[in-house]
């Protein structure tokens, strides 16, 4: 058992939320009970997450898209309001952690993601305190755009649209979890022959094209499964509490 107010101290210290400029708050969102046991994690607090959360009797969620987002409707109406009944009934607190969650160069979902894909960080870029949010690597061999998107739809279970860049063998590419789409000038700036990000643009698709690097839109959810679940074991070692992950299939 952990205090609910140390389990958040320690992860926004871990994660240096203080570090990040965001479109939502980190850390703490909504407070349940005062203690926690067990932990659910999951990739956004959907009513089917509150629902899994409060089914496995969970203390706590931990979400990588909590809510509050900047520009939203403030109003506690509707989706909005179902949501936050369900979670303030059962008592359970969520913690979410956004951009802070998708750079920490441990537990981050882009170096989760490497993990996943078998690929080592060499380097990062983008956005976002400690050279940025994005990064990079040199492919274990050189492979051909179809050959990756083959690879990273065998290890995320999910076939990527995969946007040829010109017709040679990759050799270095860049990943960055979600919508990233919009750094691939920046992946071509470095040099990279590929770079793999969550969501695809209609203008992503020319960019690829242009700029001559390969383009793999591999899934948002899919990019973004991983974080998470390494902050939420990392807790639960820490603290002896318990900890499941729940994936709720999207296919964005
Ligand atoms: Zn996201």
């Amino acid at each position: 058992m952990v205090r609910l107010n140390e389990l958040v101290s320690w992860s926004n210290n871990l994660l240096q939320v203080d570090e990040y400029q965001d479109y939502c708050p980190n850390g703490l969102q909504v407070e349940g009970r005062a203690e926690v046991r067990r932990l659910i994690s999951g990739v956004t607090a959907s009513l089917a997450l509150i629902e899994a959360a409060a089914a496995a009797g969970a203390d706590a969620l931990l979400v990588h898209h909590g809510w509050f987002w900047n520009g939203e409707d403030a109003r506690v109406v509707g989706m909005k309001q179902r949501r936050l009944k369900r979670l303030l009934e059962s008592g359970i607190s969520l913690l979410a952690y956004h951009l802070p969650l998708d750079g920490h160069a441990e537990l981050g979902n882009n170096t989760r993601l490497g993990r996943v894909l078998g690929f080592t960080t060499e380097g990062r870029f983008g956005k976002g305190p400690g050279g940025g949010m994005a990064v990079f690597a040199t492919l274990p061999q050189p492979m051909s755009g179809t050959e990756l998107a083959a690879h990273i739809g065998q290890r995320l279970g999910r076939v990527p649209l995969h946007v040829s860049g010109g017709d040679r063998p990759l050799r270095r590419v860049g990943w960055c979890s979600g919508a990233a789409q919009g750094w691939i000038d920046q992946a071509a700036a470095l040099g990279l022959d590929g770079f793999i990000s969550g969501e695809v643009s209609e203008s992503t698709v020319h960019a690829a094209r242009e700029l001559g690097i390969d383009y793999f839109a591999a899934g948002h959810h899919a990019t973004e499964r991983y974080g998470v679940q390494a902050l939420g074991d990392h807790l639960a070692g820490k603290f002896a509490i318990d900890h499941q992950f729940v994936e709720i299939e999207n296919p964005a």
